[in-house]
Order: C-alpha cells, then structure tokens, then sequence
C-alpha cells in the first residue's frame, strides 16, 4: 500500500474508462470521428469529461466558458448538464474544427446551448467582460494557446462568479511540468500552476487526470 498516484497500467486504464466514462451514443461518435484528426491530441482524454460534467453540476452551472473549444467533445460533455435555458460560451480561433461537433451537439439536442464565438479568445472574454457578463459565469474551462493561460486566468476570474470554479487542462504537461529543461509552454504552464496556487481569491487543486488540470474555486465574499 502506498498514499501515492498509481502507475496506469493499460489494463487498469481500461477499468477507469469501464467504470467512469458514461458517454452518449453522440458523445462516443464525436471522439471516435475526432481521433481520426491528425489535431487529435487536441481532445481531451475521455475520463476527463465525466470529470468536466461532475464539476459543472456540483457548481449547478447555468452559464459556461469555454476557451479552446476545438471539435467540441468537451463542449458536447459540458452542455449536456447545462438546464435548458443554460448556455456554453465556446471560444476557438478556427471554424473548421467547431464545424466537426455541430451536428454531433443537434443530435444531442444541445446545439442551442453552445455560443461558438470564433476569433482569438483574449477578444472574446474582453468583449464579454464590456457587455456586462462580469460575474455571471458559474463554470469555466481552459484548454487552448498555452502562452496565454494566464491572460485567460485573469478573464476568467472575473467572468466566474464568488463559488464559481475555473479548470485549466494539460497542467502537468505530460511531465514535462518538472523538468529542469522545460520548453516554452512548460513555462507558461509553470506560471499558472503558481499563480492559482498562490492566489489567495481561489482554492486551488492540481489533479493527476488526463494531462493534468488545475482547478481553482473563486472564493466567496469574506472566506478564508
Ligand atoms: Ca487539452
């Protein structure tokens, strides 16, 4: 017995997946037709959306953020626990790749819950910021452009609500997160590993799942 994170053999890995993936026939369809991308490693891991569904119904998300929406599997995961009046902003720079989930998301009956809002994201979180969505967001996810993490941090953070949680993926950089040589990203991804860590306005939590994601509640109003 050990208290430490236990090698993943691929036998287990599929154990995880038997015991933790309950994807939809649309959910499955949209990772399969994805994996066949060579942006493929752009999709999160599957055990990962159980993981994004879980953390947006324990903040009873009505209003989401996505920045990186690629082929929207994790948007697909995300709007379907969204009520029907809940919405999923998704931001992505190219239009091609939002274009392979649509009609994986109108089979799933969830299209008009996904706002896709095509251009560089850092414009619209500003925008939405400008038009009085400041906290209004239950629930955000960032996945994309690593050097900007912590740009994405900051608007963020002021789109989530007091209670809202922020989660950043690839966090642990598939390892590369500690070595002494780390390449440009691992940096970037080094700097808001610290900065959730130390930011006093969250409680922060860096889990081993996928390729890492750090999670950071927003404090409420006058907590600890
Ligand atoms: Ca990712």
């Amino acid at each position: 017995m050990n208290n430490k994170t236990i090698h993943i053999t691929q036998e287990l890995y599929q154990y995880l997946l038997d015991h933790n993936l309950r994807e939809t026939d649309a959910q499955r369809r949209l990772r399969e037709k994805t994996a066949t991308m060579p942006e493929a490693g752009l999709q999160i891991a599957p055990e990962q959306t159980s993981l994004l569904q879980m953390l947006a119904r324990l903040t009873r998300t009505r209003k989401a953020l996505e920045v990186g929406t690629f082929t929207g599997y994790s948007a697909l995961a995300v709007a379907l626990t969204l009520p029907a009046d809940g919405v999923l902003v998704a931001c992505d720079v190219k239009p091609e790749w939002v274009d392979v989930g649509r009609s994986f998301w109108r089979e799933a009956g969830v299209e008009d819950r996904i706002d896709v809002r095509i251009g560089p994201a850092m414009d619209t979180l500003r925008s939405l910021v400008s038009e009085g969505h400041a906290g209004s967001f239950e629930f955000a996810f960032i996945d994309a452009d690593k050097p900007n993490y912590l740009n994405y941090y900051e608007l963020a953070m002021e789109l989530v609500r007091d209670g809202g949680l922020i989660a950043v993926d690839n966090t642990l950089w598939a390892g590369r997160i500690a070595a002494p040589a780390a390449d440009d990203h691992a940096e970037a991804i080094q700097a808001i590993n610290d900065r959730v860590y130390t930011d006093e306005r969250v409680y922060p939590a860096l889990l081993n799942v996928g390729d890492g994601m750090t999670l950071a509640l927003k404090k409420e109003r006058g907590a600890r």
